[in-house]
């Protein structure tokens, strides 16, 4: 049985002091839950991460990172390694988010040699892609959704999906309020099992699992967790107040 996972990507949001804060809030929400077959990820930005990891240890909470770079080390000012992750004892990294996409100029290629780099680290994967606007209206968002998936994680070879989540987050869904409808949700999570079997066989498509991202909050979470291939959510603005995260995680 795939796994649930709940997961908060807090952004460029949150002082350490303010992580902490929320953190904590989080532990006792979850402490109060009997989560089966269930994980509940926060992703604070880099500076706070072990900040946070201090904070919900002994929790049920897990913490990854919202981004790496791709080499191993060296002259790149600013940036941080798989390596430097996994040394501050994180297991997860977030990649290809449509932000990273659309503002850092991260492309498929660049995106498959980052989750490279994080797998070669023994990072898991929540990888990120999604369809925009215009793709949806003009219907090539199977295409679009299809070649983000191809091209990021199809040269993988079979052994490396158990450390790979996929998070489907339709770019006009993310923090405009408008959520994509649970059938819409499950239609393309449907179909993104279906190519993964169909490069790779059922037992990989059946295991891995595909969350939904854009606009989750209290009211919606629960009907789009409803949905047959839909495995939880990757949640951004509704991940920064503990009410609304909790709210969410119980919703699953
Ligand atoms: P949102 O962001 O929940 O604020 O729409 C989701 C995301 O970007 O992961």
């Amino acid at each position: 049985m795939r796994s649930k996972i709940v997961a908060g990507n807090w952004k460029m949001n949150k002082t350490l002091n303010e992580s902490k804060e929320l953190a904590n809030e989080l532990k006792t929400v979850v402490s109060g839950l009997t989560l089966e077959n269930t994980r509940v990820i926060v992703a604070p930005t880099f500076v706070n991460l072990t900040g946070v990891s201090e904070t919900v240890e002994g929790s049920v909470i897990e913490v990854a990172a919202q981004n790496m770079h791709q080499a191993e080390s060296g002259a790149y000012t600013g940036e941080i390694s798989g390596e430097m992750l996994k040394g501050i004892g994180l297991n997860s990294v977030i990649l290809g988010h449509s932000e990273r996409r659309a503002y850092f100029g991260e492309d498929d290629a660049l995106l498959a040699s980052k989750v490279d780099a994080a797998l070669k680290n023994n990072l898991e994967v929540i990888f990120c892609f999604g369809e925009e606007l215009e793709d949806r209206k003009s219907g090539n968002h199977f295409n679009v959704v299809g070649s983000q998936v191809k091209n990021g994680l199809f040269h993988l070879e079979a052994s490396a999906w158990k450390n790979i989540v996929l998070a489907y987050e339709p770019v006009w869904a993310i923090g405009t309020g408008e959520t994509a409808s649970a059938e819409q949700a499950q239609e393309m999570h449907a179909f993104i099992r279906s190519i993964v079997e169909k490069q790779y066989d059922s037992g990989i498509a059946d295991s891995v699992s595909i969350l939904y991202g854009g606009s989750v909050k209290p009211a919606n979470a629960e009907e789009i967790f409803s949905k047959p291939d839909v495995d939880g959510g990757l949640i951004g603005g509704a991940a920064l107040k503990s009410e609304d995260f909790g709210a969410i995680i119980k919703a699953i």
